[in-house]
């Protein structure tokens, strides 16, 4: 077992990194700039160069120089560092060696059950040493496997100085669960000429096609009046937001899509006869359907609105990341080093369009072309949340190999 990898992952997890949505602050919690202080005396101590934390976006950054004159492109690999919402209190992770492909018992007392029954994704690990957690917290493999191969695997360059390399840069970000850790992420600065998320989850993930995504906020000014009298007077605000929803395309939600279909999904109603506020958010891969479905929505408001003698629906669209493929098409070496190098270490790589987004969605948007690599773990976001140690060890020879492409490219 490659124990510095793991030693740092287990290291990494005991440490509490949630994000907080509700925060103002960047980053939204304390607990992640501690964790980033950390992390650049560790940076420091294997030898990287050019270590700084950005007091303003909340990222850390750190250079491999290059040990060739030859002219070869700058790669950058980001991986984020807060945990998704779910208990990060006491992670105690628990091994697994020479895994069965039997179920797991994570909490006897709670009697908590990792089951292939359940996830039949357990079967690809057998003999394999899975990392689960205890039961009571998410692991935080998301993304802590993807911070610790990206440090293994300059650490095994550094260590190996007769491969020659460009110059890498490397990104550690906050708040990437929370939505709005790439929003201040500085290209500029960065000064790659295309980087990858390692954020992904089973080995051979390699993604460059996310959701065009919007949310749609919607208030609803009703009029309330005793019910006695209120025919041809009330307007029911609570109804009004029923009737809208009825009204958009009913295949067309999260529980009945997959693959490339896009979505309307309703997050919540709450409100009263008197006002109501409901929540959606869309989600399409095709820039064209995507816009599309705003416009769809807002022509429902528009003529719901029509009925009254005042405009009792507002809606306000705000978009919120886009297809990072419109980018990295324009430029593919990204997706075609990353190909290549899963292809050198035998592994197949799984192209597929993410139903969500990345911190890649973004930065790519800012002119860096940023697909997303595998990191290797499974059911994310929670207690069934694990890890194989031999996942972490591929994704690392990637990004090793991928460094070594770079520079032939
Ligand atoms: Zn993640």
């Amino acid at each position: 077992m490659s124990s510095q990898l793991v030693d740092r992952f287990i290291k990494y997890v005991k440490i509490n990194t949630r994000s907080d949505e509700s925060s103002t602050t960047v980053p939204s919690t304390q607990s992640q700039i501690d964790f980033s202080k950390m992390l650049m005396e560790d940076l420091k101590e294997i030898g990287l160069s050019e270590i700084e934390f950005n007091e303003k976006n909340g990222f850390v950054t750190a250079s491999l120089e290059a040990n060739t004159d030859k002219d070869v492109p700058t790669v950058g690999f980001i991986a984020h560092i807060d945990t998704a919402d779910f208990n990060a209190e006491n992670i105690q992770p628990q091994f697994h060696e020479n895994y069965d492909g039997q179920k797991i018992v994570l909490n006897e007392e709670k009697s908590i059950v990792l089951s292939p029954e359940d996830f039949p994704n357990m079967k690809n690990y057998v003999g394999q040493t899975l990392i689960t957690t205890d039961g009571n917290t998410l692991l935080g493999s998301d993304d802590k496997s993807g911070i610790v191969e990206i440090i293994g695997a300059v650490e095994y360059l550094l260590n190996h100085p007769e491969i020659e390399h460009g110059k890498v840069r490397i990104a550690f970000g906050p708040d990437e669960e929370i939505g709005t850790g790439a929003d201040l992420f500085d290209t500029d600065h960065f000064a790659a000429d295309f980087a990858y998320t390692v954020d992904g989850g089973p080995v051979g993930e390699l993604e460059y096609e996310s959701f065009n995504a919007a949310s749609a906020d919607l208030f609803i000014q009703g009029k309330n009046v005793h019910p006695g009298t209120a025919k041809d007077t009330m307007v029911n605000a609570l109804k009004l937001a029923v009737e809208l929803d009825t009204m958009l395309p009913q295949e067309e939600v999260p529980e009945k899509t997959d693959g490339r279909d896009g979505f309307y999904h309703l997050l919540g109603i709450e409100g009263t006869v008197e006002e109501a506020k409901m929540g959606y958010i869309i989600r399409d891969h095709s820039r064209e359907l995507f816009e599309e479905k705003k416009q769809k929505l807002t022509s429902i408001v528009e003529e719901l609105n029509k009925r009254f003698d005042q405009k009792r629906i507002t809606l306000t669209l705000k978009d919120q990341y886009y297809n990072m493929r419109e980018i990295i098409e324009k430029d593919m070496r990204s997706v075609e080093i990353a190909d290549e190098a899963m292809r050198n270490l035998d592994i197949e790589p799984d192209v597929k369009p993410i139903r969500g987004g990345t911190d890649g969605s973004k930065i790519s948007f800012m002119g860096l072309p940023t697909p997303n690599l595998f990191a290797g773990g499974e059911n994310f976001h929670g207690r069934y949340e694990f890890v194989a140690v031999e996942s972490m060890e591929k994704a690392m020879d990637v990004i090793i190999e991928i460094i070594k492409l770079t520079h032939t490219k």
